[in-house]
């Protein structure tokens, strides 16, 4: 009897440390179990807040060399004759409300999965870390990408309470201050949120932001150059219509940088027909 009295003592002490190791367990396990790389799986190295290994981060594709001035559509099947303007169709027509649109990346393979982490898990790391690329973006695009205030594309306020961030925030921010630029998170709003429907078809995007945006009232962009940041450009739809809101508050430009766009602008406008 008196070796089973002794036992709840010795399973209380047990429970204690294993409450113990899982209340340190964010410690605990970045000391003794190293993570792996949340695209390949591979074990981490070196140390870096960013969850993904070097090589992942360096095969991020990179948009194509021949593109369109204005809106940075890859137009490979292009040659441009002698000092001619390498612009695509749909910028031929004027059809965008932005002055500029540049990329970091293209949207496929491993720069798909890195953009659903910081979409879906906030991963504030990732978010400085493409803040940086796309700084080197902007320096390179040189004074025709000179503004006065970065703007994140917002979310619809429901939206962003479901989700508690807004992923194109946890870029802007960072790329402000390392532009030494003020970032205006509640400049602009959408007004309208995003059909639930999972894919929207080409005619439905630009009808699901045609007229969704807004600035909020009061806000001061009159004589501004905006930067807008958001993550993926797919149709350019969502710049265009928060480029047009920004521009009838009286912002002077509206340049679009967005960390990755689609391989394919499937079609500029729905007007363009099966171009
Ligand atoms: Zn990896
Ligand atoms: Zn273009």
């Amino acid at each position: 009897m008196g070796q089973s009295s002794s036992l709840p003592s010795a399973r209380t002490w047990s429970r204690g440390v294993r409450g113990w190791l899982a209340g340190a367990s964010d410690a605990v396990v970045s000391v003794f179990f190293p993570a792996g790389c949340r695209i390949c799986d591979k074990l981490l190295v070196r140390s870096s807040r960013v969850p993904i290994c070097e090589e992942c981060l360096d095969s991020f594709p990179a948009p194509a060399e021949k593109k369109c001035e204005v809106c940075g559509q890859a137009l490979g099947w292009l040659t441009p004759r002698e000092g001619e303007q390498l612009v695509c169709r749909a910028c031929q027509q004027k059809t965008y409300a932005f002055e500029r649109a540049r990329s970091y990346g293209i949207y496929d393979g491993p720069l798909v999965k890195a953009i659903l982490l910081l979409k879906w898990e906030r991963m504030d790391p990732l978010g400085a870390w493409f803040a940086d690329r796309l700084a080197e973006v902007i320096l390179h695009e040189g004074d025709s990408f000179a503004a006065d205030v970065v703007v994140p594309v917002p979310l619809h306020r429901d939206r962003e309470r479901q989700r508690g961030y807004n992923q194109a925030g946890l870029v802007s921010k960072p790329l402000a201050r390392k532009l030494g630029l003020p970032h205006k998170s509640v400049l602009l709003m959408r007004t309208r949120p995003r059909p639930d429907k999972q894919v929207l078809s080409l005619e439905e995007r630009w009808a699901s932001v045609r007229g969704a945006f807004a600035t909020r009232p009061g806000s001061q962009v009159d004589r501004k150059r905006v930067l807008l940041v958001d993550d993926v450009l797919t149709t350019g739809a969502t710049l265009d219509a928060c480029a047009r809101a920004l521009l009838n508050s009286g912002a002077k430009s509206v340049l679009g940088l967005t960390v990755a766009r689609a391989a394919r602008n499937p079609l500029p406008t729905p007007d363009s027909g099966n171009l």
